[in-house]
């Protein structure tokens, strides 16, 4: 995964990325947690992934996660394709 890449994933090709970043059975065992309201992340509501510190972090659908993670993509200067 390149650092400065952001990756917002849309759903039809989401458990393909997961599987490919090797993270799908991470979150299908209820191992992941959004990044911001530190709750599990499943693949009904994730919203998206993101590179960290070569790492691997999750931001789940609420409005308020979403609003955070926009916030966060500005403060870091992320990049969207
Ligand atoms: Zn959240």
């Amino acid at each position: 995964m390149e650092k400065e890449n952001l990756k917002i994933i849309h759903e039809k090709n989401l458990r393909n990325y997961l599987e490919k970043v090797g993270v799908f059975g991470f979150v299908k065992k209820g191992k992941a947690k959004c990044e911001f309201c530190n709750e599990m992340v499943t693949l009904e509501n994730i919203y998206a992934l993101f590179p960290y510190l070569r790492q691997v972090k999750f931001v789940c659908e609420k409005p308020t996660c979403i609003r955070q993670f926009s916030i966060y993509i500005r403060g870091k200067h992320y990049a969207s394709k």
